[in-house]
């Protein structure tokens, strides 16, 4: 009798999803005092379900962390984002890679 062996995958939530990408930056976060993904303005507003220009109010009330790359754009800490809204991290990666896919 030949024995079948079965592979189960589990895709585990991973903030890798978010670091891999361009358009982020993971550093570390003066403000949270901790790692985060830093990202771009568009996806920040998309993550969040909010208006680009409600981001930038966000970040001149420092109720949100950015960071000035290099190049002058704005990228925002995705850890103050997550802590600003009530939903939860995975909550956030999922709409953000809907995001992505539907922008390709
Ligand atoms: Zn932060």
């Amino acid at each position: 009798m030949k024995k079948r062996t079965a592979s189960i995958t589990i895709e585990t939530e991973r903030l890798l999803v978010i670091s891999r990408a361009r358009e982020s930056i993971e550093t570390w976060c003066t403000q949270c005092n901790e790692q985060s993904n830093f990202i771009a303005v568009d996806e920040a507003a998309a993550v969040a379900g909010i208006s680009e220009r409600t981001i930038f109010r966000w970040a001149e009330a420092d109720a949100i962390h950015l960071l000035e790359t290099a190049q002058g754009k704005a990228m925002f800490c995705l850890n103050s984002i997550v802590r600003q809204r009530t939903s939860t991290t995975r909550r956030l990666l999922r709409s953000l890679k809907q995001f992505r896919k539907e922008r390709e």
